[in-house]
């Protein structure tokens, strides 16, 4: 077996005169890497992320698949002696040599992360990234089968968390079962859980870990229909979380952390949630847990884990960070360009005995060195999101010591057009047998639109452009003004709530209403399916009553340092109400009460309004805690249901033109 795996890499160095083979992944850094020393020969190659060609990295490529130095040498000369001739000077190749020579594989072990974040079930094809087709679960499988063939008996596959919740329907329809068993089939290790695995609540994220079927809905246990077991059969990974405590007991809800015995070596995997978790999930999803600081929660185990002999601390952290100026190739989404966000500090409060921090939750690309307490530098990544792309760590540990003597690290695209990658067939089955359940629901027609209704959340297809999203730069978008009026159109009625405002969360509008859906539709048609990609949550739509200065004080509540508030979130008002902001204003001064209209006329603060909002905003979801205050509550209809009966009353639609300063809600003074 294992010298099968050398005399692969062999043949693929001569196949075809050294740098001009093809690889699956090839590595485009500036010096060739053998374990932890790099020799300062610079790669000659180093353009083979963009072409597919092998890199003389690619090419001398050490997994620790060797049975011994001898062998190992052996492949570093074939290696060389396949180098392409004049592309290395014979001091180079005595360099890589020597570096070879010093490469002791018994001493040295190395282990491979294999990471994925905010995944979000998408088991079907998320489109582009980086201008190139990606992703879906088969092929995201075919990433982490060719990874870990790098190195068989010495690779994790994890998840950074957000793997399920805020998914399509193909998986959502069926609680999530469907990813948790596709993640099943391609041996997924641990999913350090993000905000969205509490979206369903504690005990329903505890029956993905456990199996079973879903106690009310009939969408579930549909194993015998897919060629999965039923019941359920729940998650063959763990589920991880060192942060997330049961109120009453004081005890972690999930195992705060695991140690894997992997070639002699005990790796501890430890993971933490986002803090402010409560802020951002449904409060009904998080009752009865408490979430701590996640530098705190993991270091409180280091001891722990190295009493039991695990010096090697991998940490998984669902908080994220964002690079200064896009991401436009694999090369910037290696790069680490003046990252902001919560994820630095948390990484500078960490123990200096962790060795790497795989994170999330931002869904942006970063490949980045940041000092942990005491300025040790470990790597701190995260890979876009939805299995657009996928995350490499091969930590190098000194078998003496104990101690992880090298990392290296990197993101890869999760490309289909990777001929060299073979994508994995059964999860495809799998997914393909979901999707004819679900179709029936999915394609069902429920209106049309004559031009993109663009969202705010993700940007995608047509509505990505820059000068796109331009037109509505003020903080509402015309997917989630289409959203506002259906729901203030449902809840409007006499006996469904006598609503005269609806208010929708930013973050709840996960997509756009497409007039050509994928490209290839051309009739403006929006199907049941596409509009449960928009809104994935399944929340329920509930009116109360708020006075206008209640009204007054929730507009002052979407800026950032107002009453809670940790970031700008413009809720996407219904039409007829009108205000003026300024962000340059103070916190909680932002707008001018004046400025603030309904159907024309002034607010009255001493007035009382019936006012829509989602099950998330009114239990205080985005940190709108004044939209808890409101009075003579009325529960109603799903949120997809009043958007389906809008669209039906309004073929044709056409979306609200930002652009026009007539139909503008929220106005951002200069
Ligand atoms: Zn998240």
């Amino acid at each position: 077996m294992k010298l099968k795996t050398i005399s692969l890499l062999l043949g693929l160095a001569f196949a075809s005169a050294g740098h001009a083979a093809s690889c699956p992944l090839p590595d485009a850094q500036a010096n060739v890497a053998i374990g932890h020393l790099t020799t300062t020969v610079p790669n000659l190659d180093a353009d083979g992320a963009a072409t597919g060609n092998c890199t003389i990295n690619d090419l001398i490529a050490e997994e620790g698949v060797f049975p011994n130095q001898a062998a190992w040498l052996a492949h570093v000369n074939a290696a060389l002696d396949g180098v392409s001739a004049g592309l290395l000077t014979d001091a180079q190749k005595d360099e890589i040599r020597s570096a070879a020579a010093a490469y002791d594989i018994k001493r040295y072990q190395r282990i491979k992360l294999v990471a994925i974040n905010d995944f979000h079930g998408q088991l079907t094809q998320p489109g582009n990234a980086l201008s190139t087709p990606v992703g879906g679960i088969d092929w995201l499988g075919g990433y982490v089968n060719a990874l870990r063939a790098k190195n068989p008996n010495g690779t994790l596959f994890l998840s950074a968390g957000d793997m399920i919740g805020a998914s399509p329907l193909v998986s959502a329809l069926f609680h999530d079962e469907p990813t948790i068993e596709a993640m099943n089939m391609l041996g997924l290790d641990f999913d350090i859980v993000g905000n969205h695995e509490f979206d369903d609540g504690k005990s329903e994220l505890l029956r993905m870990q456990n199996g079973g079927c879903h106690p009310t809905d009939a969408n579930t246990c549909k194993g015998a229909d897919v060629g999965r077991p039923t019941p359920f059969e729940g998650a063959k990974f763990k589920f991880i979380s060192a942060n997330v405590k049961n109120a009453d007991t004081g005890t972690t809800l999930l195992p705060p952390y695991f140690i894997k015995l992997i070639g002699g070596t005990r790796i501890a995997i430890v993971g933490a949630v986002l803090e402010e978790t409560p802020t951002i999930v449904s409060p009904t999803g998080v009752a009865g847990l408490n979430f701590q600081d996640e530098a705190d929660a993991i270091n409180a185990l280091v001891k722990q884990v190295r009493n039991r002999g695990a010096e090697t601390i991998v940490a998984l952290i669902h908080q994220g960070g964002t690079q200064t100026g896009g991401v436009a190739s694999i090369a910037q989404a290696n790069a680490c360009n003046g990252l902001t966000g919560p994820i630095a500090d948390i990484v500078g409060r960490l123990d200096g005995n962790v060795d790497a921090v795989l994170t999330a939750h931002t869904h942006q690309w970063y490949n980045c060195k940041l000092p942990t307490l005491g300025g040790k530098l470990v790597p701190v990544t995260q890979a876009d999101s939805t299995g657009r792309g996928i995350t490499e760590v091969d930590l190098t540990i000194d078998r003496g010591t104990r101690n992880v003597v090298g990392v290296y690290h990197r993101n890869h695209l999760v490309s289909r057009n990777n001929a060299l990658i073979t994508p994995v067939a059964s999860v495809k089955a799998l997914t393909d047998a979901y999707a004819a359940l679900a179709a029936p629901i999915a394609n069902q027609v429920i209106g049309s639109v004559t031009a993109d209704v663009c969202g705010n959340y993700k940007l995608s297809g047509t509505c990505a452009p820059a000068a796109v999203q331009a037109n509505f730069a003020d903080g509402i978008a015309p997917a989630g003004a289409l959203i506002a009026d259906a729901q203030l159109d449902y809840t409007r009625r006499v006996g469904f709530g006598e609503a005269v405002i609806a208010f929708m969360n930013p973050g709840g509008v996960r997509e756009s209403f497409f007039y050509n859906q994928s490209g290839t539709e051309g009739n403006g048609n929006v199907t049941y399916g596409e509009s449960f990609t928009v809104q994935p949550f399944g929340n329920s739509l509930v009116t109360i009553t708020l006075t206008g200065e209640q009204i007054e004080r929730v507009l002052e509540q979407q800026f950032a340092g107002c009453n809670g508030q940790t970031s700008k979130r413009i809720l996407q008002a219904s039409t007829g109400l009108r205000y003026e902001y300024s962000d340059s204003a103070p916190a909680c001064a932002k707008i001018d009460p004046a400025s603030i209209t309904l159907n024309g006329v002034a607010i009255d603060p001493a007035a009382s309004y019936r006012v829509t909002v989602n099950n998330f905003l009114a239990d205080g979801g985005d940190a709108f805690t004044v939209l808890k205050e409101g009075t003579d509550r009325l529960g109603g209809a799903q949120d997809l249901d009043a958007v389906t009966r809008y669209l039906s009353l309004n073929p044709s639609y056409t979306p609200v033109d930002f652009s026009v300063a007539a139909n503008k809600r929220a106005v951002k003074l200069p």
